[in-house]
């Protein structure tokens, strides 16, 4: 590989991850084993010629899309360290750009107005988390763009909610929390289909939060997403230390994405961005395969268990959507990688299994090493929390009930920890109820 190639070179996604591309238009780096962390708010400008030419060209795929070197003008239009983060991620998505964002719910509102205007619709699965369940029902009609809900498990049944102003079919596959599986392919085909008769400005855009599986289990974007978002916060930070997202796109896109980024102002901090690009983007393939392995076999103990009524994960052969999972989720290798996210039912009457869940959740919240109460996913420590009560509690209980939410409904993130110290604790918790 010659030294200047600022393309990914030719060895396995599992070493881009630990190295990136060996020079980046972005940041000369050539003397650093590790980039360096960026830390100005603005840039040294020439003259005021490159000054007017940064404020021109800053959104522009021409002069700020991967390969091409831009004119740094201040922190919250561009960056470099955010952009070694951009064009790793539109490598590892298969996408020909890429922004980040400061969170998830920014990467996700950001694209939502950067594709739709006032009197455009947005269709989208029914089970997704929380806040953006929040943002589609609270905020986006207040902007004149009301969202619909449907089953997107069942393609054909979405069809008759797609409208001539449809723009963007949402969905997260896994879904947050309960793990509905979404066949990327089959939504992408009636989107093409749709689009075959439609004039390009009012094309319809699948857009796919990644965020359970990460770019290690799943690429959507190779299965024919248009947009891919993330919560970085998540997996892919790996740590719980530092929140980012980001949007996987096509250069169409570019322009609009960066420019509501800018005035929105939801850019992400230089900082959050190295820790994501330094500690959690290499260490992502090895992280996942052992929180992957952990995760099948948590999630059969469970499925054995007296005490529990249902359990939810993809790796699962009694997993409604297993057999799509196995098409669409699987590892740089190939090999089948279902993810690190499990959710689980308790057993009995709904009344009794909800006071069942919180003793549970209490006594592990007390007593437990390796399980710990809390919200949020893709740490090293194992995470646990009762999604109808937290995460997504934005949902009116008869919403939640639609979208196959328990009051006794557990969500397990797991973590690095061994996974039978992890059953241990949760055994504990059976105890307790
Ligand atoms: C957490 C989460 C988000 C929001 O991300 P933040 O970084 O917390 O803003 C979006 N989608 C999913 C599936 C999530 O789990």
């Amino acid at each position: 590989m010659s030294s200047d190639s600022n393309k990914r070179p030719d060895y396995s996604m599992d070493s881009f991850l630990v190295h990136g591309a060996m020079r980046d238009e972005h940041w000369d780096y050539a003397s650093h084993v590790i980039p360096p962390i960026t830390a100005s708010t603005a840039f040294r400008l020439a003259s005021t010629e490159r000054g007017a030419a940064g404020f021109a060209t800053f959104a522009s795929p021409e002069h700020t899309g991967p390969g091409k070197s831009p004119i740094y003008i201040y922190e919250r239009l561009a960056e470099p360290t955010v952009a070694l983060l951009e064009h790793q991620f539109a490598e590892l998505e298969g996408t020909k750009s890429a922004t980040a964002f400061a969170s998830g719910m920014a990467a996700i509102s950001g694209v939502m107005l950067a594709v739709c205007k006032a009197g455009d619709d947005i269709v989208a699965h029914k089970t997704i988390y929380g806040c953006t369940y929040s943002l589609f029902t609270t905020w986006l009609p207040r902007f004149g763009m009301p969202v619909q809900f449907g089953d997107f498990r069942d393609v054909e049944s979405i069809r008759s909610l797609i409208k001539p102003t449809t723009r963007v079919l949402y969905f997260e596959t896994p879904a947050n929390p309960t793990l509905d599986i979404i066949d990327v392919q089959a939504v992408a085909a009636l989107a093409k289909e749709i689009n075959a008769s439609r004039p390009k400005a009012e094309a319809l855009y699948v857009v796919v939060d990644n965020t359970f599986a990460t770019p290690y289990c799943q690429r959507p974007a190779t299965l024919g997403a248009d947009v891919v978002v993330h919560s970085l916060t998540k997996n892919c930070m790996g740590f719980g230390t530092d929140m980012a997202g980001l949007a996987a796109h096509p250069l169409e896109l570019h322009s609009a994405i960066r420019m509501v980024r800018k005035d929105f102002g939801g850019a992400v901090a230089s900082r959050a961005a190295w820790n994501i690009h330094v500690y959690g983007i290499s260490t992502l393939a090895i992280r996942m395969q052992r929180q992957n392995k952990s995760a099948l076999e948590v999630a059969k103990y469970l499925e054995a268990h007296p005490q529990v009524k249902k359990v939810f994960y993809p790796g699962l052969e009694s997993h409604a959507g297993h057999e799509v999972a196995k098409r669409q989720m699987c590892g740089f290798d190939g090999e089948f990688a279902p993810g690190l996210m499990v959710y689980f039912e308790l057993a009995g009457e709904p009344a009794v299994a909800y006071e069942g869940a919180k003793r549970f959740m209490d006594h592990v919240a007390n007593n437990s090493y390796c399980l710990t109460l809390a919200v949020s996913l893709g740490n090293t420590k194992t995470l646990i929390e009762a999604p109808a009560l937290m995460t997504h509690s934005a949902y009116d209980p008869e919403s939640a009930a639609k979208a196959g939410m328990s009051v006794a409904g557990i969500r397990l993130s797991i973590g690095l920890e061994n996974p039978q110290d992890i059953i241990r604790d949760l055994e504990s918790g059976f105890g307790a109820m």
